[in-house]
């Protein structure tokens, strides 16, 4: 099968792979263990975050190891509205967009049902908030703004660093906070006026279970788990040595070749976005070009009562593995993104998402599309045990 899910998770980098398997054989000790084993280990853990330092520009005490993105932007969100909460003893205010992923989204409409003012900003046809619509909805009580860089769905790109600006002209009490997840390693990102920035470490290329939170010096922020001191305080647990060094080594792997696998990843999506723009019965939900991030393209197909999960089924026995929205919500009939950006149930309801990576060759692409455009012709005289 050729897999186009790439945005659900990737493969290890040989380096990241590499790191991976020296240290979980070698390095087992603790790293918070007051002993020779446990200072080696602690100090790996160090070298790798002072490498991420430098590669993200952000000082060494300013990144906190978490278990993955998930778990980072809860403590950005909840994390900063408690210590707000606590410090003012007012009801916080946070502005976000409708098409966050779902560890933003529901993690805001928790804090609302919790009493925080929750602001759910709505998108344009191409997935992408308003600057303007953000200024005017920025509250005297806003602690936070929470907006992803891509969207994992459709690739949208938000202008983070516009916004950014703003909220720091504007309300620089305010906390940005940025969920870089399918951005990172894809498209530049300038750190300037992002306060707490979420990485994850299997979409680049590094092991499961591991990310990191960027907390600038300056910001507050209370743990959501109390136990140890490690990661200062902000994440207490053992410290994960082995997935902290491969996600350390993907991060440079990552960073190092980013401009010339988004060479390569363009000319597929410039393939198969003009070959699908030209089939019946399909929309293209993905903007264009800049508008959009290269590595994914969301489409849907818009005969009666064809489903996303059909379309999965159909060009899986063709042999092609692709996704119909994010991972963590695909259990959902509909898309929430796509609603929020058509407000068409039918066009939410068969959203199929093709994601791409470096080894992806022309060839598949055009595999791909020759499928697809056979599926298109074969739906209407397909019975409904074949849909199934
Ligand atoms: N944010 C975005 C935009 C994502 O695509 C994902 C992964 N689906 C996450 C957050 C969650 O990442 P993790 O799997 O590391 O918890």
């Amino acid at each position: 099968s050729l897999y186009f899910d790439y945005c659900a998770s990737a493969p290890l980098h040989p380096r990241a792979l590499r790191k991976l398997q020296a240290s979980m054989e070698a390095c087992y000790a603790n790293p918070s263990s007051a002993h020779q084993m446990g200072f080696a280990a602690r100090r790996l853990v160090e070298e790798a975050r002072d490498q991420l330092s430098g590669l993200l520009q952000v000082t060494p005490g300013e990144i906190i190891f978490t278990s993955g993105a998930t778990e980072s932007n809860n403590l950005a969100i909840q994390g900063a509205l408690r210590a707000w909460r606590r410090k003012t003893g007012l009801v916080p205010h946070i502005l976000l967009s409708e098409i966050e992923h779902s560890s933003v989204y529901q993690c805001c409409k928790r804090l609302g049902e919790e009493g925080a003012e929750v602001t759910f900003l709505p998108v344009d046809r191409n997935g992408i908030v308003s600057v303007q619509k953000v200024k005017e909805s920025l509250q005297p009580n806003t602690a936070l703004v929470s907006m992803m860089h891509v969207n994992n769905e459709t690739g949208s790109i938000q202008p983070v660093s516009e916004i950014g600006k703003l909220i720091k002209a504007q309300q620089p009490c305010v906390y940005f906070h940025v969920d870089g997840v399918q951005g990172f390693g894809k498209l530049p990102v300038a750190m300037d006026y992002i306060d707490l920035y979420t990485i994850s470490g299997h979409k680049i290329g590094g092991p499961k279970g591991v990310g990191l939170l960027v907390k600038k010096e300056n910001v507050e922020l209370d743990p959501l788990m109390y136990g140890g001191e490690q990661e200062n305080g902000w994440r207490p647990g053992t410290t994960n040595v082995p997935a902290i060094l491969g996600f350390a080594a993907a991060v440079e792997a990552a960073l190092e070749e980013r401009e010339e696998k988004m060479e390569h990843i363009s000319l597929l999506h410039n393939y198969v976005y003009s070959r699908l723009k030209g089939v019946p019965g399909i929309i293209l939900n993905s903007p264009e070009i800049p508008l959009s991030s290269p590595h994914i393209i969301n489409f849907s197909c818009i005969k009666k009562g064809i489903t996303s999960a059909m379309m999965i089924g159909i060009l899986e026995k063709n042999g092609i593995i692709a996704s119909s929205q994010s991972a963590c919500s695909s259990q959902a009939k509909q898309s929430r993104v796509l609603l929020a950006m058509t407000g068409d149930e039918a066009i939410s309801s068969a959203g199929i998402r093709l994601s791409f990576h470096e080894a992806v060759k022309m060839e598949d692409v055009q595999y791909l599309t020759d499928a697809v455009g056979r599926m298109m012709n074969q739906l209407p005289s397909m019975n409904k045990f074949e849909l199934l």
